[in-house]
């Protein structure tokens, strides 16, 4: 069984997805005490540079500087996310065992297919991770009667997040909110350049991937651009479907004019 549930879940395709788009946002709620996890649908097996093992080794290491609380991988196939059932389920289990309060999921739209499909199904899994009678254990077209929650284990109790947002870094879609990085993004730096066989300088790959002051003049572009929309330094921006309640319009943050 987990301890204590999380209060943040952040799904990505991708070992290093989430360091580049809400690595700063989860350092910043871990920093408020709150209890944050990230699931990687994929091991990185098909990457040009490192293997599985590094980048497990990679990610772990990454972690521990963003303060997170949880981290695990799926074993779908790198460069072949699929929507499927069987995936759903998957995702449903770490749901179920996890219990977020809020989930971060990437855009549902973008130029990699493992990104905007993980949107889909990180979406779909929340939506089933919820229903009473499914039991992500019981075999497909099983006659047997449906084990009861109680004896189906840790991933047998329903859970829905109460919120799922956006991270829309990797696609150019105006956010319906950013969060303030200014004080994070150093470390949520270094959390990506914990990934040496990605980032570092090095011969192999040289075409396609960029040195490590390139990398960083990008990723503080980005961190500026969203920065500047909210009025600060550094910020990473989001998407919610729903709308804003407002309580007090004196307390509206985000200057107008
Ligand atoms: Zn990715």
């Amino acid at each position: 069984m987990p301890d204590a549930p999380l209060d943040i879940l952040a799904l990505a395709a991708h070992r290093d997805d989430v360091e580049q788009t809400c690595g700063g946002t989860l350092l910043k709620m871990a920093q408020r005490g709150y209890r944050t996890g990230i699931l990687d649908l994929t091991q990185g097996e098909m990457g040009t540079r490192g293997s599985a093992g590094d980048r497990a080794r990679e990610a772990a290491d990454a972690a521990r500087i963003l303060g997170t609380s949880w981290r695990g991988a799926l074993d779908i196939p790198d460069g072949r996310v699929e929507n499927t059932w069987d995936n759903r389920l998957k995702v449903v289990r770490v749901l179920r065992e996890q219990r977020p309060r809020v989930v971060i999921l990437p855009y549902w739209k973008g130029r990699h297919p493992d990104h905007y499909t993980a949107s889909v199904l990180g979406y779909e899994a929340c939506f089933l991770a919820g229903l009473t009678k499914l039991d992500p254990d019981a075999t497909a077209n099983d006659d047997s009667p449906q084990h009861t929650p109680q004896d189906a284990g840790a991933t047998g109790n329903p859970h829905r997040p109460f919120k799922i947002i956006y991270a829309t870094l990797y696609y150019d879609v105006r956010p319906t909110f950013v969060v303030d990085i200014t004080e994070q993004f150093e470390a949520r730096f270094e959390a990506l350049m914990a990934y040496k066989t990605q980032f570092s300088d090095q011969e192999a790959g040289k075409g396609i991937f960029p040195a490590r002051d390139e990398i960083r003049s990008r990723i503080e572009a980005m961190a500026r651009f969203y920065g500047l929309m909210g009025g600060v330094t550094y910020a990473e921006p989001f998407l919610q479907k729903e709308v804003g309640l407002v309580d007090d319009l004196t307390l509206i943050p985000v200057k107008s004019i």
